[in-house]
Parts: structure tokens; C-alpha cells; sequence
């Protein structure tokens, strides 16, 4: 892996304030597009342009075990636009960005977070938390896919169970409104089962 870290003051901050660790999950995607999978990104026909910059779907399987806006964590700011996406025995499966964008950051070994990844795109940045490591060739500044695989599930960390802390802050690390936030996901309730948009999680 050849990873590099770039502080980041930004975003720094927000781990030390937020308490991230999952509790539950689960919701229904309407999305069931056919899906091709190369070595490092998945197409999606049918469905969402892999260069879209607006986060779109699901970056990986499981239920949803914490909603955004909502306690136990989410309802600290500015971690709130966020929802847990677990799966017990899920350790090690694909995290793939929702959007077109360039890896804004990776953090490793944070207290709060684990091991993270930020993608930034024209009008969002969208984070991914707790994971055990990340894909083979993913550094900062990198542009990358809609459906690029990012890493794999953990629970590094301040996360009990392994589980991907998926966040959407504005370009300038504000936090998005729950309207907002729902309208960059698709429809779910709290411990529905969802299922990656952008390729398959084993
Ligand atoms: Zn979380």
C-alpha cells in the first residue's frame, strides 16, 4: 500500500469532537442496476455516471445501525450527516466511493475515526471511517471513480462492531442538512438492510 497522510485542519478537528462507534443498521435500496466489476472500479449500467461528483448510493452492504441526525454520535456536530453502515461479521468488505472526486485525505490510526479516507467533489466531500486499510494505489490527490474501491470494513478506531462511518459535509467540511444529507442516499430506515451501490462487498 502506498499511503500518504496530509494533515488536514479541517478535518482534524472533528474527530476530536465526535464519538464515533455503531450500533445498528439497516435499510432498503431501490437500486438494482446490473453491475461489472474491473480491478479497481465498478460500472454501473444503467445507473449512476461513474463521473458523477455528487455522491450517489451506497458505498458498501449491511444495515444501517445509526441514521444521520441522530443520537448516540450522530447527533454531535459536526458528525451528524453520517450513517453507520454494519455488518457484523463484514470485516474486510469493499468501501467504494460514491462519487467522482480526488482523495482529499487519509487519516490512519485516529482515536475516533480508525482509518479513513475523504473524497472531495465539486459541491460535497464525502468521508469513510473505521476501515482496516485501504485499496492497493489509493493516495491523496488522486482522482478517482464513482464505484472506486477505497478500502475495507473495520472497526478501527472508536467503533464496536465493524462497521464504515460514512459522512457528507459540504466543500468546506460544514455539515449538510438531514434534507440534504437523504437526498444524497437512497430511501432507508434505521436497520434496514442496504446493498452496495457501486459493487459487491465480498
Ligand atoms: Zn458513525
Amino acid at each position: 500500500m502506498n499511503i500518504k497522510i496530509r494533515p488536514n485542519k479541517k478535518v482534524f478537528p472533528f474527530f476530536m469532537i465526535i464519538s464515533v462507534f455503531a450500533i445498528l443498521c439497516m435499510p432498503k435500496t431501490t437500486y438494482s442496476a446490473q453491475q461489472s466489476v474491473s480491478a479497481k472500479a465498478v460500472v454501473i449500467i444503467g445507473n449512476s455516471p461513474t463521473n458523477d461528483t455528487t455522491p450517489n448510493g451506497w458505498p458498501t452492504c449491511g444495515y444501517i445501525a445509526q441514521g444521520p441526525y441522530s443520537p448516540p454520535t450522530h447527533n454531535v456536530s459536526p458528525n451528524r450527516p453520517a450513517v453507520d453502515i454494519q455488518d457484523e461479521n463484514g470485516t474486510g468488505d469493499n468501501i467504494y466511493s460514491t462519487h467522482k472526486g480526488i482523495v482529499d485525505n487519509i487519516f490512519l490510526n485516529d482515536p475516533l475515526g480508525g482509518n479513513g479516507i475523504l473524497i472531495r467533489g465539486d459541491k460535497y466531500i464525502t468521508l469513510y471511517a473505521h476501515l482496516q486499510g485501504f485499496a492497493p494505489g489509493i493516495t491523496v490527490n488522486q482522482q478517482i471513480n464513482a464505484g472506486t474501491l477505497l478500502g475495507y470494513r473495520d472497526s478501527t478506531g472508536n467503533a464496536i462492531l465493524p462497521h464504515v462511518h460514512y459522512m457528507i459535509w459540504d466543500t468546506s467540511y460544514n455539515e449538510i442538512s438531514l434534507t440534504e444529507f437523504n437526498s444524497l442516499v437512497p430511501p432507508y430506515s434505521l436497520l434496514d438492510t442496504v446493498t452496495s451501490t457501486w459493487g459487491p462487498c465480498k
